[in-house]
């Protein structure tokens, strides 16, 4: 699995992923950030299983030990051994842009024992939720919507310091653009999240994710022109304090998951990270996985 200092890269690349490059208009199958998921708050203390005894890095049950490293593929970052600790050649390579057009990733196919993390929006600010991902050492992809981080966007630096980085969720959220904005205004709406987070975080976000999950070709032309690599959307989330899963009932190899900074964001990690050491996958940051850090 994990293979020590490679000079190569990156292996062959997988195109088996079965990618909607041809596609049109798709709605994701799970609603997303909507705020009428979030009626029952269930505030529970960190109570998933496994928090104390972590064989591996952020708890997965992985093979071999932690080995620092330089990646292999890109100049290391100052955060890159951060976030990957172990050295391996990721088996996937991201689609490039054909025609104009972003691709659109639901579901990373890959060997590795690896699952990705991403946490949407920015609604609910709680130390806690940086203690938390503190103490159990995830990196994560954040999809943050400026119109609310605009309030205390400093907040969020925690997480960085931490590994994870700053994506693209648009200015304003409306999650019905698909449907009622053409090119222009889609591009704005993006361009601005673009320069806020260079602004506030230092970095123009690579990644991409729909409010709603809803998403175009028109979308994708956008994304692409933008300066985005790629529409992430997901295979699994977290919400309410429980796993849902589009296929299954548990977490397999590349999955992608999809959470939000909400009141339950304590519930909701409790019940990924359960999963996730159920799994035995470790969490690792879909930049890093994809090569667009
Ligand atoms: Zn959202």
């Amino acid at each position: 699995m994990f293979g020590g200092h490679s000079a190569v890269p990156f292996s062959t690349p997988s195109r088996r992923a079965a990618f909607s490059i041809l596609g049109a208009s798709v709605v994701a199958g799970l609603t997303a950030c909507t705020a009428a998921e979030s009626s029952t708050p269930a505030l529970t203390p960190s109570g998933a299983a496994g928090s104390t005894e972590v064989p591996g890095p952020n708890g997965a049950l992985a093979v071999g030990g932690e080995i620092p490293t330089s990646s292999a593929s890109q100049a290391p970052t100052p955060t890159a051994t951060k976030r990957i600790r172990k050295t391996f050649i990721p088996d996937y390579q991201l689609p490039p842009i054909v025609g104009g057009l972003a691709p659109v990733i639901t579901k990373i196919e890959t060997q590795h024992p690896v699952v990705f993390l991403t946490i949407d929006d920015g609604n609910i600010k709680t130390p806690e939720s940086i203690k938390l991902m503190a103490e159990y050492d995830y990196p994560a992809s954040l999809f943050l919507t400026k119109d609310t981080v605009a309030d205390n966007p400093a907040f969020f630096n925690a997480f960085k310091a931490q590994g994870s980085l700053i994506e693209n969720h648009t200015v304003t959220h409306n999650i019905n653009m698909v449907r009622q904005w053409g090119y222009q205004q889609q591009a704005n709406d993006m361009v601005g999240m673009q320069e806020y987070a260079f602004q506030h975080y230092g970095r123009r976000p690579t990644l991409f994710r729909p409010p709603g999950g809803a998403y175009s070709n028109v979308m994708r032309k956008a994304v692409a022109d933008a300066g985005m690599k790629a529409i992430v959307t997901w295979e699994a989330k977290a919400n309410a304090g429980k796993m849902d899963y589009q296929v299954g009932n548990s977490l397999r190899p590349g999955d992608i998951v999809l959470m939000h900074f909400r009141a339950e964001f304590a519930a909701d990690l409790a019940a990924f990270r359960a999963a996730q050491l159920a799994a035995g996958l470790e969490v690792v940051l879909l930049e890093d996985f994809l090569g667009v850090a």
